[in-house]
């Protein structure tokens, strides 16, 4: 890695985790950028705030447990902190930074006024009942209070975290406010101020931006073969967009495990018997794969939706769809994304590809700050605007410049967070 990149003292060195791989994405764009921005690129290079929490609750069974938490801000150039708040076992600083800052670059690619911040706990929620889940929102919340505000840093849904957890996280912000405040989180229940479109978003802008890239590649959405990985609130949508287009989804894996089914799967017959039965295998029309052949599978399209680091050097050769769209953050390693373009395969990035969930999220904050809701083709009708705009401004630049799709995402964000940066000046 090249010298502008800073290694905290407080990550180790060794093992640094997802901040690893968002500092040699930066290192890979920093020869792109505008000569003028270059000097500004080690801002990017460390978060601006960190805050770790810890979260005490008590049990059902009266006993207490200590959760860790956190809450990073990585860059406000552009705006308030805006990013999800992940409830996952394996949490780490180092991650909840990578995606702070991968917040930071994908509200600046969709344009929207916000900088990058994220949160997260260290927590497995389903060990967890309803009531001590609630107990440690809230808990986690107050902790963080110093950070919110509609104009200071707004969170909303990320893995393990939905609408009733947002619930949450407004009403202990309010409570403690003395004020009810909706602006504060995104992705809440539509009777609480929530979006229409919002539970959706996410996916349907993965489906808009692999159908940019398909139509572009020659590629024809109605009858294309379709792989996901991941069938959370992304993976779902997503699936249900692609095959109400006329794609098959040919190919499921999440952490229960994977199936097949190459003439296509009835999407929502599968989400249903997932939701029943907490597993994909016996689902209707399904054959059980082993995980490597999930990743051989013979797709035209992948849509990696579940976790970080999921594509690798392992298995970035054994991949054979053309495209590649990124619904989750970070799930190509930097290894696997230099396999992938050695062997033409075109990847949207996450940046871009998964941008429509804060796109619509915006739109929430939009309509909780001025009190006045759209309806749900007017939000869906200004997601895929904004997802087409933002798509071919990316595609353009990388046809130019000759440079992958991420590269050029994210020299589009970096330079409009690095203008906004070198604008305001450095205070004092
Ligand atoms: N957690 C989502 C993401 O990674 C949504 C963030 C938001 O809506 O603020 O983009």
């Amino acid at each position: 890695m090249s010298n502008v990149l800073h290694i905290p003292s407080y990550l180790s060195a060794e093992h640094l985790g997802p901040w690893e791989t968002f500092l040699v994405q930066i290192d890979r764009v920093e020869p792109h950028l505008a000569a003028e921005l270059r000097p500004l690129v080690p801002i990017l290079t460390r978060p601006m705030r960190a805050l770790i929490v810890n979260v005490p609750i008590r049990l059902d069974n009266g006993e207490m447990a200590h959760f860790e938490g956190y809450r990073v801000q990585h860059n406000l150039s552009r705006g308030p902190g805006k990013g999800g708040i992940r409830f996952h076992p394996r949490v780490t600083l180092s991650e909840v930074m990578a995606l702070s800052a991968w917040m930071t670059v994908k509200n600046a690619v969709v344009n929207v006024p916000f900088g990058g911040a994220k949160g997260g706990v260290r927590v497995d929620p389903k060990g967890l009942s309803p009531a001590e889940l609630e107990r440690l929102t809230r808990r986690y919340t107050s902790e963080i209070h110093i950070l919110l505000g509609q104009d200071k840093d707004i969170p909303a849904p990320d893995i393990n975290t939905n609408e009733q957890v947002m619930a949450w996280v407004m009403d202990t912000y309010s409570m403690n406010e003395g004020r009810t405040a909706m602006g504060v989180v995104t992705g809440k229940p539509v009777s609480l101020g929530g979006s229409l479109g919002r539970r959706d978003a996410t996916g349907r802008g993965v489906f808009v931006s692999t159908a940019e890239a398909a139509r572009r590649l020659g590629l024809e959405i109605a009858g294309a073969r379709v792989a996901i990985q991941g069938f959370g609130n992304v993976g779902d949508a997503a699936a249900r967009c692609f095959a109400d287009a006329g794609a098959r989804v040919v190919a499921l894996q999440d952490d229960s495990g994977s199936i097949a089914n190459p003439g296509g799967f009835d999407v929502r017959a599968v989400k249903a018997w997932r939701l029943e039965h907490g597993m994909l295998a016996g689902a209707p029309g399904a054959e059980s794969i082993s995980a490597d052949d999930f990743w051989a599978t013979d797709a035209d399209i992948l849509v990696a939706a579940a976790l970080e680091n999921q594509i690798t050097a392992a298995n970035a050769r054994q991949i054979r769809a053309r495209l590649i769209t990124e619904g989750a953050n970070g799930p190509t390693t930097p290894e696997a994304d230099l396999i992938l373009q050695d062997r033409g395969i075109t990847v949207i990035p996450d940046v871009l590809a998964n941008s429509g969930g804060v796109t619509v999220s915006y739109f929430e904050w939009v309509q909780d700050i001025s009190a006045f809701f759209w309806s749900e083709e007017e939000i869906n009708a200004r997601l895929e605007r904004i997802m087409r705009e933002a798509f071919s401004a990316v595609w353009e630049a990388a046809r130019q410049k000759g440079i992958s799709l991420r590269t050029a995402a994210f020299v589009l964000g970096c330079e409009r967070v690095l203008t906004a940066h070198k604008l305001r000046g450095l205070y004092p």
